[in-house]
């Protein structure tokens, strides 16, 4: 359908990231011609890799976990060639170790939705006989949530000003089975205490992972750097295909007296028909000042209503520690480890054999800890490490690295502003993001959801009418 814009379009997108990228290929894959424009000097977004200062090792800003889930991001990947670079459980198994240091494994096995997580939870060591029994009563709020996921809205399963923790505790779920699995997932997934997050969307995280195939939940991570995994083979794949990516180019939107919008990177004017901002929303009032805003105003349905919006968008911090340690001290993937400031370990280099290791401890959601110094940080993820794992503490560290992402995800507290559509009061101006509004928590999937919208939408709008 889209062969109809080879020649006659050429489209920008704004914004290196998950978003912007999948935008892109898409756009590419059915005969655009694009140019991305990143303003920083690397491609990646807030999942990027970077050179470590002193060993040049590429590191993550941040570990980044993909569920089976991520149907669209596993287009994407397949799309640009990398979709096996991540490696995928069968199903969701998960090992914790609980506050008082004893291990158990939940294994989600193969059977219908929703048995496969209700036989999960009783067969789990870590519950009590209580415990399995309150969390059956999961079952129903989760059919509700299914339900509505696919479009039958006559039963809610949260109501939008309820919390995750109130949502739980009225559907019976006891404190000990809070503390192992729904708020470290809720953590995990929302990236936000489950005392300020809303419920809706954990509902329909739910809904997502335990809803229908059991694959869905399966976890998976990268086998690369983040670099690796997507963006520079984003950038081969749109290149290979005649669109271009510039980086270190900050653009600023313009929108003339026709009432359309152009691209400017300094005095330069880009060539696009439609333009795909691709920011976070946080990026969307400096991307729109400068020449833009006089006209903001007189744009038909306000765009600076949503320029309003976004800026209004509260934003919840991931705090990542890096450990590099002289032997490998965790046996695992990955340990959920509830009930500390450092939710979860991941084994980066492998969790088996004698050599080093290099561990990433995260903590979500984690306002206490992101102004805390390098000192602090690495102490307590040490203390949180060497607690849930005795042998640990006769592991030498070799290095530590801590790093903040103060915006890592925007807030998901009942009292935000709205999330944007992909369409804008602009005609030929669209957004993508993780933050428009595609009903997701701020994940890599939401962003690469938004990114085939905005690209659905382009189309639409190129095509002659
Ligand atoms: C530490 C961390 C851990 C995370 N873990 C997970 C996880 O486990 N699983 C998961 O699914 N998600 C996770 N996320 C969330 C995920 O990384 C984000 O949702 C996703 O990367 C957002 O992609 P995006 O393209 O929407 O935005 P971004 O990645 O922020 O991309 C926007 C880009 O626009 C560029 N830009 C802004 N203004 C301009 C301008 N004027 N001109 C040109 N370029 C501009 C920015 O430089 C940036 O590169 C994590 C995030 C962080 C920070």
């Amino acid at each position: 359908m889209l062969d109809v814009m080879a020649g006659i379009m050429d489209c920008v997108v704004i914004g290196g990231g998950f978003a912007g990228l999948s935008a892109a290929v898409r756009l590419a894959s059915r005969g655009a011609r694009v140019t991305v424009v990143e303003a920083r000097p690397t491609l990646g977004g807030r999942a990027n890799t970077f050179a470590d200062p002193d060993t040049g090792e590429a590191v993550d800003n941040g570990q980044h976990v993909l569920f089976g889930c991520y149907h669209e991001t596993l287009a994407f990947l397949a799309t640009i060639g990398t979709a096996d670079e991540v490696w995928f459980q069968q199903s969701l198994e998960v090992a914790f170790v609980d506050p008082d240091g004893r291990r158990s494994t939940l294994r989600v096995g193969g059977l219908p939705p929703p048995w496969h997580l209700i036989a999960a939870l009783v067969d789990w060591d870590a519950l009590g006989g209580k415990d399995r029994w309150s969390a059956l009563r999961i079952a129903r709020p989760l059919r509700v949530a299914v339900r509505q996921l696919r479009g039958d809205s006559r039963q809610i399963a949260a109501s939008p000003g309820e919390t995750v923790e109130n949502w739980l505790i009225r559907n019976g779920q006891s404190a000990r089975i809070r503390e192992m699995l729904w708020d470290p997932l809720a953590l995990a997934a929302l990236n936000q205490n489950p005392r300020t997050a809303a419920a809706p969307i954990f509902a329909g995280v739910l809904a997502r992972l335990f809803g229908s195939d059991p694959r869905d939940a399966a976890l998976g991570l990268s086998k690369r750097p983040l670099l690796e995994l997507y963006a520079e083979p984003a950038r081969r794949y749109l290149e290979a295909r005649g669109s271009s990516v510039r980086t270190g180019a900050s653009a600023q939107v313009a929108i003339g007296p026709d009432g359309l919008a152009s691209v400017w990177v300094r005095d330069e004017r880009l060539d696009a028909r439609a333009i795909v901002a691709a920011v976070p929303w946080f990026g969307l009032k400096a991307l729109l000042s400068g020449d833009a805003s006089p006209a903001l105003s007189r744009v038909e349905g306000s765009l600076a209503d949503i320029v309003r919006r976004a800026s209004a968008m509260e934003a919840s911090p991931i705090v990542t520690v890096n450990l590099w340690l002289d032997r490998q001290v965790v046996d695992a993937p990955f340990l959920g480890l509830p009930g500390r400031s450092f939710q979860w370990v991941f084994a980066k280099n492998g969790a088996s054999g004698h050599g080093p290791s290099h561990l990433a401890l995260v903590s979500s959601g984690a306002d206490r800890l992101v102004n805390l110094s390098n000192d602090e940080l690495v102490r307590i993820a040490l203390d949180d490490l060497t607690r849930a794992l005795p042998e640990a503490s006769a592991a030498v560290i070799q290095r530590a690295r801590a790093i903040r992402e103060k915006q890592a995800t925007f807030s998901l507290a009942p009292n935000q502003p709205p999330r944007p559509a992909t369409r804008t009061p602009v005609a030929n101006l669209f957004l993508a993001g993780e933050w428009i509004d595609t009903g997701l928590p701020g994940t890599i999937e939401s962003a690469v959801v938004s990114g085939h919208r905005a690209a659905l939408e382009v189309e639409r709008y190129c095509q002659p009418h």
